[in-house]
């Protein structure tokens, strides 16, 4: 194996110290204590683990966790009454909606009714609409997680040639506007792009967010390019256990690039820790202080 591997768990530990100092920082100068609050509407178990863990590293990093449980009954009037009420509240600077909703309610309704300056999650039109404009917008945390790794190994990305696999609103069109932003020239790949290991072996940076388990395989990658990996995939082992793999075929690709991502261990921590980093940006904006240092 040739390739640095990208210790996501470490770095993001180590963004979460400093989301932690911020918020000291921010008790201790201005009395302001972010707040963020999440709503889980039904019992998927994996969304009840997410949501547990993230209310964990809230309360590590010194914030207020507000934990709001409805039953999978609910009606999407619950969920947008509730949604309006987390709106009005002073204490609560970040809202996240877990999805998936249950079927009865509109997931984009409800992700539309939460005000812009507490979407930490970036999945309202107007902060995509921001950040495509180059605005200054709350972005969705998986991909600021991406370009925070990326950047962990070329302290710029000016200029190199990015693809994306994979044009999601929730990951790879934000992940896309986010490269621009840093100067990257970027290639979008999709279901319908012709000859994808080609245009893959061009990139310097590779981005893959697809959910198909190791799609992406060595020989796609350029020799030293930078892999990070998105995907989440459960499959069965030979030994009858699940295990989880990426999108990229990480043993192969291990071999030819230059950093590659692990998974687990890469992407995933830093989902959470730049809900964190939202949240403390959003308390700061809400009350009119300048951008916090994470
Ligand atoms: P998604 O909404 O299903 O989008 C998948 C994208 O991949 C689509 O744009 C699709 O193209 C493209 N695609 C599908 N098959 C393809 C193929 N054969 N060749 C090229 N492109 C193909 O998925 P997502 O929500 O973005 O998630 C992607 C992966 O990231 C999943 O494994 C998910 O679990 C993982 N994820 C991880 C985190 C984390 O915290 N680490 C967060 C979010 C998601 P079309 O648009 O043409 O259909």
């Amino acid at each position: 194996m040739t390739a640095h591997i990208i210790d996501g768990k470490a770095i993001a530990a180590d963004l979460r110290a400093r989301v932690a100092a911020e918020v000291a920082r921010l008790k201790r100068e201005h009395n302001l204590e972010p707040g963020l609050a999440v709503v889980l509407v039904g019992e998927n178990p994996a969304s009840a683990v997410y949501v547990r863990s993230k209310g964990k590293q809230t309360v590590e990093a010194g914030m207020r966790s507000f934990d709001h449980r409805l039953p999978e009954s609910a009606s999407e009037q619950d969920v947008l009454a509730l949604v309006e009420r987390l709106n009005a509240d002073p204490a609560v600077h970040g809202i996240l909606v877990q999805l998936p909703l249950p079927k009865q309610i509109d997931s984009q309704k409800v992700l539309n009714a939460i005000d812009p300056l507490k979407d930490v999650d970036g999945f309202h039109p107007v902060n995509a609409g921001r950040l495509a404009t180059g605005l200054p917008a709350l972005t969705p945390c998986t991909p600021l997680g991406c370009v925070m790794l990326a950047k962990t190994v070329h302290r710029s990305l000016e200029g190199m040639e990015a693809v994306v696999v994979g044009r999601s609103n929730i990951v790879g069109k934000p992940l896309i506007q986010l490269l621009l932003a840093e100067n990257a020239t970027v290639t979008v790949a999709h279901s319908k792009t012709r000859d994808l290991p080609a245009v893959v072996r061009r990139a310097d940076l590779v981005f893959a967010a697809v959910g198909r388990p190791e799609m992406v395989r060595g020989d796609w990658i350029r020799k030293g390019a930078t892999v990070i990996d998105v995907g989440i995939n459960r499959i069965g082992g030979t030994d009858g256990k699940n295990r989880i793999v990426g999108d990229v075929a990480f043993e192969e690709a291990a071999q030819v690039a230059g950093a590659i991502t692990p998974v687990p261990g890469g992407v995933g921590p830093m989902t959470i820790a730049c809900l964190l980093v939202n949240t403390v940006r959003a308390a700061c904006a809400i009350n009119g202080l300048p951008k916090p240092g994470v």
